[in-house]
């Protein structure tokens, strides 16, 4: 049985944190500089400015993009990998790796995600990541927009076959839209969506502390100027969202209620995530 997967299964958006706007970020400070200048993924050249954004991305994801309990959540599941080399931490999203084919490689925000997250939690957990939306041949779309999730793609990419597997736990704000598997060895788990867009003030001080470190590195946007353009809109579509979604609510604060955060925890908490959930029928 040692031998044998155990597969977490993580979505991004609204479970683990807000992560909308940060993608703005990256999307005018680093993409377009690769883009003007031609530096691909591959190209060892846009190592000091990627890195800038890891470090920028996690101080902004410590002023609330990031869902407050993240941390003692990678450390559960940190732990959990180190006593068992068969667990697995999949990163899958409806998020597009990248804009339009043109920028493929460029960008790939996946990617760059995972290494925000890791360094804002100080482990590095994920052994894949996956986009439903830019990955696959034949993408599911659910009736909320967001992708119709499946755990035979993933084993499909891992390359396992589900004997393999001894058991899945999916975490989502839209557990809706994950297709059933093997029952006995599966488990959803539904998070309250998480939305914040923290106050400006906020975002204005890290913001500025980057500006002339981006810009010293040849970036002709930096981090204040998206922040003045982008702000409002974002803040108003968050808004939107809000009102569109029973379950979701707009923060202003850095954090959520203590009896949020409590119940996030458990959910977060060991003895929840990992348990195969019991045959019921
Ligand atoms: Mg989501």
């Amino acid at each position: 049985m040692t031998n044998k997967y155990t597969l977490f299964i993580l979505d991004n958006d609204e479970c683990l944190g807000s992560f909308g706007f940060m993608s703005l970020f990256h999307s005018y400070i680093v993409d377009t500089y690769c883009m003007d200048h031609g530096l691909k993924l591959s190209d060892p050249r846009r190592k000091e400015v990627d890195d800038l954004f890891t470090q920028f991305g996690a101080r902004m994801l410590g002023l609330g993009f990031a869902r407050p309990s993240l941390k003692e959540f990678f450390k559960t599941l940190h732990a959990l990998k180190r006593k068992d080399a068969g667990v697995n931490v999949v990163m899958y999203t409806s998020a597009p790796r990248y804009g339009d084919v043109s920028e493929k490689e460029y960008t790939d925000w996946l990617l760059t995600l995972k290494n925000i997250l890791e360094h804002y939690t100080g482990y590095a957990v994920y052994d894949f990541t996956h986009s439903g939306r830019t990955d696959e041949e034949h993408r599911r779309e659910a009736a909320d927009g967001a992708t119709l999730k499946d755990v035979r793609v993933i084993l499909k990419k891992l390359g396992i076959t589900q004997d393999a597997v001894q058991s899945v736990v999916f975490l989502d704000d839209r557990p809706h839209n994950i297709a059933s598997w093997e029952e006995h060895k599966f488990v959803r788990l539904g998070m309250k969506a998480y939305h914040c867009m923290p106050l400006r003030a906020s975002l204005a001080k890290v913001c500025a502390e980057y500006d002339a470190r981006f810009s010293a590195l040849g970036c002709e946007v930096v981090p204040s100027q998206v922040l003045a353009s982008e702000y409002a809109e974002s803040r108003m579509e968050i808004r939107e969202d809000n009102a569109g979604r029973t379950n979701a609510r707009c923060l202003d604060a850095d954090h959520l209620s203590p009896a949020e955060l409590r119940s996030i925890r458990a959910l977060f908490g060991r003895k929840t995530v990992v348990k195969p959930v019991a045959k019921t029928t």
